[in-house]
């Protein structure tokens, strides 16, 4: 609903919203007829009405259409003044709606302006002109649309205009078109509840209390408020001055006080100085008096006590003299005591000592004669160890000579064998070779060379063995 651009339709007098007007089907229908009362937008043009319907798009989505008022044609909407008022923001907002209807319906209606006067802040009632009716969305000079229009009701010319202000308020032409007109004309704020409206803007400068006929700077009560507080300012100006004086006054006497008392104080301190010199003076005189007395006196107990001393000291040294011998005495036998003590104590000690020594020296012997018996074990370990090891070398060598004289022996053997082998086979070797002299074409060869030499033919001598032996 908020986002309509047309919130309101007018009907017969009437203004409907889309959501009231959709149930009112025989108007629906009506205003659809020829020749009928049309619904009409704030400045007169024909609406027709919308209902809600769902259609898809050609992608698909749903798109759901609100009921709404729509102008009629293009061209008239385009030249439509509510729509030129109301298109910044989204339409008419609800509350300058409600306002405008409050102020229109109102029977008491009652419109106060503030003084503007700078010590006066009084709200006084304005006179509006009584015995009117009233239109919301007038259209003035062919122009503009104004809130709410009040006409006379006997004679039906304009007799007050008020606009309500909302986010923008009226300015430029249309108020200075406004202000210039015969008529009242003021913008009030935003009250949807009370009769009672505060005026924000209206034609001149208002102060409560005014002379008729005269261009006026300031009101009565605040020109009154202003006198007054100018009496009292001088009042108070006066009062401090007063009180000044009076301080002034009052410090001069009591600086006049403080300089006779200091005065006073001088003189006093005079007075006691003086009296402490005569004082000071006599006692120097007394003193003087008793120092002589003193002096006599002082050489005569200086001498008396001389005196005393001498013999006091005379006593003395004799009683000490006595008392030093017997304490000598004592001390000499105290020492010889102590020296004799000392004397066994040292006997003791050296009687233990030398025992002490003796045993230290018996320990000494048994160590070394201990560490004696060590080292000849040790000796005899020694010997045994390299007696063995000695055998051990000898047991080694004496194998290893048994080994090499065994392979030496191994060795002759084979020789033996070699040689033996080599006897048998020169053996073969000549018997065959006597074998082969023996055969039939050895001895044919021998004949043969023979003959060639001019030797007689041996006879051929042949036998069965030889004959197996040449196969
Ligand atoms: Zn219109
Ligand atoms: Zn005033």
């Amino acid at each position: 609903m908020n986002d309509l651009l047309i919130k309101h339709a007018k009907y017969n007098g009437q203004w409907y919203t889309p959501l009231q007007f959709c149930k009112k089907f025989e108007l629906q229908n009506k205003t659809k007829k020829k020749n009928t009362l049309k619904l009409k937008c704030a400045d007169g043009c024909d609406l027709i009405f919308k209902h809600t319907c769902k259609y898809y798009t050609q992608q698909g989505t749903q798109v759901v259409r609100q009921a709404h008022f729509a102008h009629k044609s293009v061209s008239r909407r385009d030249a439509c003044l509510a729509m030129r008022k109301y298109s910044g923001g989204g339409g008419e907002s609800y509350t300058h709606y409600r306002t405008k209807m409050n102020i229109a319906e109102q029977k008491n209606l009652k419109l106060i302006r503030q003084c503007a006067d700078s010590d006066c802040n009084k709200k006084k009632r304005k006179y509006i002109p009584g015995n009117c009716y009233t239109a919301i969305e007038h259209r003035v000079n062919n122009r503009w649309l104004v809130d709410v229009a009040f006409f006379d009701k006997t004679t039906h010319l304009l007799k007050m205009v008020i606009e309500v202000k909302h986010k923008h308020g009226v300015d430029g032409e249309k108020r200075k078109w406004l202000i210039d007109q015969d008529f009242l004309y003021v913008e009030v704020g935003c009250n949807t509840e009370s009769n009672t409206h505060l005026i924000i803007d209206s034609e001149c400068v208002y102060y409560c209390t005014v002379t008729e006929g005269e261009i006026q700077y300031e009101c009565e009560l605040g020109r009154a408020t202003r006198e007054r507080e100018q009496e009292k300012e001088e009042e108070e100006e006066y009062r401090r001055e007063k009180w000044l004086q009076n301080q002034r006054i009052e410090n001069q006497k009591r600086r006049m006080e403080e300089v006779i008392r200091v005065q006073e104080l001088l003189k006093e301190k005079q007075r006691q100085r003086e009296e402490r010199e005569t004082k000071w003076k006599k006692r120097m005189a007394k003193r003087r008096f008793l120092h002589n007395k003193a002096t006599v006196l002082e050489s005569a107990c200086r001498a008396y006590l001389a005196k005393c001393k001498v013999q006091c000291l005379r006593k003395k040294t004799k009683a000490a003299v006595r008392i030093q011998s017997i304490w000598r005495c004592y001390k000499a036998c105290e020492t010889v005591k102590k020296i004799k003590k000392h004397r066994r104590e040292m006997a003791i000690q050296q009687r233990q000592e030398e025992e002490r020594h003796k045993r230290y020296l018996e320990i000494l012997k048994e160590q070394v004669a201990e560490r004696r018996r060590i080292q000849l074990i040790k000796d005899a370990e020694d010997r045994k160890k390299r007696r063995e090891k000695r055998f051990r070398e000898e047991i080694y060598a004496s194998q290893q000579r048994k080994q090499a004289q065994q392979e030496e022996e191994k060795l002759a053997e084979i020789k033996r064998k070699r040689q033996r082998m080599k006897q048998r086979e020169k053996r073969q070797d000549r018997k065959q070779i006597e074998l082969q002299k023996k055969t039939v074409s050895y001895q044919k060869m021998i004949n043969q060379n023979r003959q060639a030499f001019g030797l007689k033919k041996r006879k051929l001598q042949s036998n069965i063995a030889c004959f197996f032996k040449k196969k």
